[in-house]
């Protein structure tokens, strides 16, 4: 074998080949057993002990191995990646999604930035210092996990809740998603930091009313009542409410190049917001709560009123919102809705600063003299969400220099998902300097 720098774009090539599409569905969902063992086997070669685990169902494996560290009174770092990839439309795609080629300066395929990239860099890593006989100075733990494209729930929740021995002595956490360069004016290029994620909280919203016939005089239909509230809910626009990690992604920004974010309307901010690129989808999302009617049901026959409605609304609340959320959910809805939550995965936020974020900043600037890190918030959500609750402090690191052009967010589950070989090779060796220092 050779150097991680080497071997990661040959490693990222295999993995996109194995086909471990997350579909939401246990029966469908096959292929992380394929892709666990692969890594397993990577990571026997050199010689770790491996431990493989069954997180809640059959076939959704995840694995662990630990590199002893040098100074054993220190906390552990858990460097963890997911080996699941969402579903793709082959039809939509130039090359095919499990093709892992490589051609045009760029491997091809599903989960080639989410994060099959970040994977085969901390599978590179770890074979090169197993191999070299590095000893990091503090323990690493290296976890390869099932089930985030669905919430962890067959991944690293289950893990948190039923293994939480596997993660002895972690106290910080690095994953994804962050560490992709975005490109301001001339010769900026900031790499933002993931230190805090909004709520996943899917909920449902019920009528329960009087039934009746189509054909008569009705005031209390469920469906009208329902519809009501869904429209005024969908039509809402929550408050800008700026975390620490939104303020201090824009100071920095607003220190490098000038551009003002204005917070006195919301129509302003977004004005600001939208001159930042592709990245706006995503910054835009964290400066409010988000409440997003997605589904909706009700009746069985065009003559019958039917006794009740139920929608669903994708919620998306930000650190430290939920009680002022749901205050504000209950004025809009009113008394005649019923709610519950069907998932509800908290907001998760910790602070941009510490010895770990010292060790990224640098190790990405000897790499790119240009590079200025920052904090950001996701307005999606990753297992971070299951680490924090075991106590860590959790960060989205997976470095990528990226052409100023690409629109890298939208390949985050899109169609032609590539990465540039070159990146995953800047990566990796910013990823070494990171696990050699932290
Ligand atoms: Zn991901």
């Amino acid at each position: 074998m050779g150097r991680a720098e080497d071997e990661v774009v040959s490693l990222t090539s295999e993995l996109i080949q194995i086909d471990s599409q997350n579909t939401g569905e246990l029966a469908t969902t096959t292929g992380e057993a394929e892709a666990a063992a692969y890594v397993d086997a990577k990571l026997r070669e050199v010689g770790y002990e491996t431990e493989v685990i069954e997180s809640g169902a059959p076939g959704r494996h995840n694995v662990f191995a630990r590199l002893k560290g040098a100074d054993p009174e220190r906390p552990a770092l858990l460097v963890h990646g997911h080996l699941d990839v969402v579903p793709f439309d082959e039809s939509e795609w130039s090359v095919h999604p499990l093709s892992g080629s490589v051609q045009d300066g760029y491997v091809w395929g599903r989960g080639a930035v989410d994060m099959k990239d970040m994977d085969a860099m901390i599978l590179a890593l770890a074979r090169q210092f197993a191999a070299e006989g590095t000893v990091p100075p503090r323990d690493l733990v290296f976890a390869f996990l099932a089930d985030e494209e669905a919430g962890g729930a067959y991944g690293s929740h289950w893990l948190a809740e039923n293994r939480p021995d596997l993660f002895e002595g972690c106290t910080e956490a690095l994953g994804e998603v962050g560490g992709f360069s975005l490109t301001l004016g001339e010769d900026v290029r900031v790499y933002p930091v993931m230190t805090a994620e909004k709520s996943i909280a899917w909920m449902r919203l019920r009528v329960r009313s009087r039934p009746g016939h189509g054909s008569m005089i009705h005031d209390e239909n469920a469906v009208t009542i329902l519809a009501e509230a869904v429209a005024r809910l969908g039509r809402h626009r929550f408050p800008l409410v700026l975390t620490e990690s939104v303020q201090g992604f824009f100071d920095e920004i607003t220190t490098l190049t000038g551009i003002e974010f204005p917070t006195d309307s919301a129509a302003a901010l977004d004005g600001a917001v939208a001159k930042l690129g592709g990245v706006a989808r995503v910054v835009g999302a964290t400066t409010r709560d988000t409440a997003n009617p997605t589904m909706l049901s009700a009746g069985y026959k065009a003559n019958v009123i039917p006794s009740v409605a139920e929608a669903t609304i994708d919620c998306r609340v930000l650190p430290g919102r939920q009680e002022a959320f749901e205050r504000e959910l209950d004025e809009i809805l009113g008394p005649d809705v019923e709610r519950e939550w069907i998932r509800n995965l908290q907001a998760v936020e910790t602070s941009f600063d510490g010895e770990l974020v010292d060790v990224m900043t640098r190790a990405v600037q000897e790499e790119d003299p240009q590079a200025h890190t920052l904090p950001y918030m996701m307005s999606g959500g990753t297992d971070a969400k299951a680490f924090e609750k075991l106590g860590m402090r959790c960060f989205g690191f997976a470095p990528l220099r990226l052409p100023p052009d690409l629109d890298f967010t939208a390949l985050f589950h899109g169609i032609d998902e590539r990465v540039p070989v070159d990146a995953l090779q800047f990566g990796t060796r910013v990823l070494e300097k990171i696990l050699r220092r932290c």
